[in-house]
């Protein structure tokens, strides 16, 4: 572990002290604002060392404005992937349709970005990692706010107490759990399971997306650039979430492997990549839905308070603009529980548009009947002359105030 050593009251410093859990998107970037607003700020990480890996996410609409007030827009300008196109295929390979891929998620050409999500976090962790401090391998054990701070005990037995604690550890938030209770409560299946994982590029691919799909199942290799390896996406429709395969990467390889047998295409030598991956992110696709993102003095922020499913290609720009406006708050109010009010306050419709987009649309490229596969197939020839599809003006819906100067 990466620790700055024995228990200390960072509270006797005039600044106030924070606590982040979570080293991923919406940490480092809370970490950013927090710092900016004169706290003294803490990070704490279960994994070893920054996380890599993932597939290529967006950063559109108020996220991009975000970006560009930390002064990383050039960065993830180079770091951006620039698809040219996304070829969609029959259960047999031959080709549905070949489309700009603007034209399939409504993304604005020229301005929204798409990069890989490791680059996107190392940007982050590049901005903050000489001002913050930083605590790999370890996590929080136990939360306690019956004084005048949150003690908090460290896995590592290490103890100390912060006046704020946020959670931004995920999805799976341990935050979120132990100040709330059970994951079961906040999250809404939505009915798909999902595997990513990179494999060796051995189809000649080239910034582009492939995907094959049959009712119920999808199978995608995202090559981005002209990289040796590809991005593997394996989606398919499993109506109760397989809450056992959860947290055993075995179980989930063996899952995929039954779910997609005798599938045509590449999905064979997929299925067998999948048993070699290191890099295996398996997940249910879901929401968090949760009548508060706070209580008392700690408070949940990105996917651990709202996350919006892949199938909305909102998470992170969701986590960058709550990152932001939380911190905007906490500078707002020196009072946290006004700044936590005004937080949710002010976030919860740009939220609330971001998964509805579920709704509307994203589920709608991974059909579960052949009729729906059909009828999608038709709507996805009729894209092929257009060169993007309309911006969607949930990814605009807030408009970032100017930041806040410490009250
Ligand atoms: C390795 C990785 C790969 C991903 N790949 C994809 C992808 O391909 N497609 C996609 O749609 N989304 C992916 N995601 C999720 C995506 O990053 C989020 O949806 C979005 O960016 C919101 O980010 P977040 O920072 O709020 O949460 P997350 O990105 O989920 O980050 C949570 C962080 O908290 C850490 N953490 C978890 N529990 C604890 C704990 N108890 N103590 C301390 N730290 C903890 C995690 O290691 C992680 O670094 C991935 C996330 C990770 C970590």
């Amino acid at each position: 572990m990466t620790s700055t050593g024995l228990s200390m009251d960072v509270r006797t410093t005039a600044k106030r002290t924070v606590l982040i859990s979570g080293a991923s998107i919406s940490g480092p970037a809370l970490a950013y604002w927090l710092h900016r607003s004169g706290c003294a700020v803490t990070v704490v990480e279960k994994a070893g060392a920054l996380r890599a890996g993932g597939y290529p996410i967006d950063i559109r609409g108020t996220a991009t404005e975000v970006v560009r007030r930390m002064g990383i827009l050039p960065r993830l300008r180079d770091a951006h992937i620039d698809s040219r196109r996304c070829i969609f295929l029959d259960a047999d390979g031959s080709e549905v349709a070949s489309l700009n891929p603007s034209a399939v998620a409504g993304g604005v050409e020229g301005q929204d970005l798409e990069v890989r999500r490791g680059d996107l976090a190392a940007s982050l962790y590049a901005l903050v990692r000489d001002d913050v401090e930083f605590l790999f391998g370890d996590s929080i054990d136990t939360l306690d706010q019956s004084g005048q701070g949150v003690d908090v005990t460290f896995h590592s037995g290490q103890r100390r107490t912060f006046d704020l604690v946020v959670g931004a550890d995920g999805m799976h938030s341990h935050t979120r759990e132990s100040l709330f209770g059970p994951e079961e409560q906040f999250h809404r299946y939505l009915g798909y399971c999902f595997a990513i994982f990179t494999m060796p590029n051995t189809f000649g691919l080239s910034r582009e997306v492939v995907m094959w799909n049959t009712p119920g199942k999808a199978a995608a290799l995202y090559a981005v650039g002209d990289n040796d390896e590809v991005h593997a996406f394996l989606n398919f429709h499993q109506p109760e979430p397989p809450l056992d395969a959860l947290r055993n990467p075995d179980a989930q390889r063996d899952l995929v492997a039954t779910v997609f047998a005798g599938a045509g295409w590449e999905v064979p030598g997929m299925v067998n990549a999948l048993r070699d991956a290191d890099d295996l992110f398996f997940d249910t696709a879901g929401q968090i839905r949760m009548p508060h993102w706070s209580s008392g003095r700690v408070a949940l922020v990105g996917d651990a308070a709202y996350a919006p499913s892949f199938l909305t290609g909102q998470g992170s720009s969701l986590a960058l603009v709550g990152a932001y406006m939380l911190a905007n708050a906490l500078a707002t109010h020196r009072d946290h529980t006004a700044a936590f009010a005004a937080y949710e306050r002010d976030v919860r419709e740009f939220v609330a548009v971001n998964q509805a987009l579920v709704d509307t649309g994203g589920a709608t490229l991974f059909p579960t009947t052949a009729q729906a596969l059909e009828q999608r197939n038709t709507r996805l020839r009729g894209l092929v002359t257009l060169p993007s599809a309309p911006a969607r003006p949930a990814h605009s819906a807030l408009t970032l105030p100017a930041f806040a100067t410490m009250p």
